[in-house]
């Protein structure tokens, strides 16, 4: 296993934004991830899991420790059972399985990033989330130093959350993940959008609806496409909050416009953050320097060539301060801030 000094990690994140690791290695084996650990250790360093950077923004100074990025490879099939590597490509892996035939994930096309990241905050989109079809997280335990196997039931998934972005943040990293998948099973219509496109009657086949799942997502800037500015993002920058319903009804009661709600149970609604961002003043295709808003989504923060952090969570605490004032709700980052 090599270590190297001194990587420049802009160039692992769709942001192209950060400073060097101080030492990077790549993993790609369970034994090169406890190595890794141990070697970090050795030097009473951090050490910080890096899969595709689609969900990260690095700090300019960059990351005083040891950057593990995840090269672990391969799937294996057992029927309906993917077991999957953690660095497989997870769009790859979606392509894969609906080539074959196999329901579960198709509308979960286009989303970037490693298989091994997915239930780290249960990725979703378009009317599906990875808990759905998890039925077990492979992980080395830096606890124990062992590596173990845990059942979805252990895993804590929510909305954008499970026990690895949660309660044992930093403990686990996962090097596979197994997806139980639907043979010749249908794709999954829930989403508005799917609706519009495949009409009640419309059979449509899983390729068709993860493609188009693409097409949607590019229309948004929310498929990553070399060359476009609007792509240089970590995605959606902030989470969809949730309220009490009493909350709810005062900006209701404010608001000019009707605003969006979902319930969000126990008395709860969740607004969307796209909403109360363009709402606070800030419209797609904003700027502030050279950081600014995707001309295609809201919710997408974007480098808009040689932006740096700094530029970045500028912009962020703007857009917070503004949400903050005019309909009292606190907006969480999505993304991980690395150093
Ligand atoms: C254009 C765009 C669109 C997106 N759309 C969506 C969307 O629709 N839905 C959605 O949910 N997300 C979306 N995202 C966010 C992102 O793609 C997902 O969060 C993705 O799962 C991150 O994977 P990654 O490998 O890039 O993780 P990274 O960004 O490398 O890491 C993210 C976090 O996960 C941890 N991590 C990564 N791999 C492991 C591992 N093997 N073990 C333990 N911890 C690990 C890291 O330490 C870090 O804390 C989008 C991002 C972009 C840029």
């Amino acid at each position: 296993m090599h270590f190297e000094e001194f990587v420049t990690l802009a160039p692992y994140t769709t942001l192209h934004i950060g400073g060097p690791a101080r030492w990077f290695a790549e993993a790609r084996t369970d034994e090169e991830v406890a190595e890794a650990v141990r070697f970090a250790r050795a030097r009473a360093l951090p050490f910080f899991v890096l899969g595709g950077g689609s969900n990260l923004l690095v700090r300019d100074a960059g990351f005083a420790g040891l950057v593990i990025h995840m090269g672990l490879r391969g799937i294996r099939q057992d029927e309906g059972r993917f077991a999957v590597a953690a660095g497989e490509a997870w769009d790859s892996f979606v392509s894969h399985a609906v080539e074959r035939g196999y329901a579960g994930i198709e509308c979960l096309a286009g989303i970037p990033g490693t298989v091994g990241a997915t239930p780290v905050q249960n990725v979703g989109a378009y009317g599906q989330e990875v808990a759905e079809t998890i039925v077990r997280v492979r992980a080395f335990d830096t606890k124990t130093d062992k590596i173990v196997d845990l059942a979805a039931a252990e895993c804590g998934f929510a909305y954008r959350r499970s026990l690895f972005n949660s309660v044992k943040r930093g403990r686990y990293i996962v090097t596979a993940v197994t997806y139980a998948l639907r043979a010749a099973g249908e794709p999954r219509l829930s989403y508005a959008d799917l609706q519009r496109r495949f009409p009640a009657g419309t059979r449509p086949t899983l390729e068709e609806v993860s493609e188009t799942v693409r097409e949607i997502r590019q229309g948004k800037g929310m498929l990553i496409v070399e060359g476009e500015p609007d792509c240089r993002s970590a995605g959606s920058f902030f989470k969809n909050p949730v309220v009490e319903q009493a909350h709810y009804a005062r900006i209701a009661g404010d608001a000019a416009a009707a605003v969006p709600s979902y319930p969000a149970g126990e008395g709860r609604v969740k607004l969307p953050a796209a909403w109360l961002v363009e709402h606070a003043g800030f419209p797609k295709g904003y700027t502030m320097g050279r950081a600014g808003i995707s001309s295609r989504h809201t919710l997408a923060l974007i480098n808009r060539g040689e932006a740096t952090a700094d530029d970045v969570l500028a912009l962020a605490e703007r857009i917070k301060a503004a949400v903050r004032e005019k309909f009292g709700v606190e907006l969480e980052m999505e993304p991980v801030v690395l150093g």
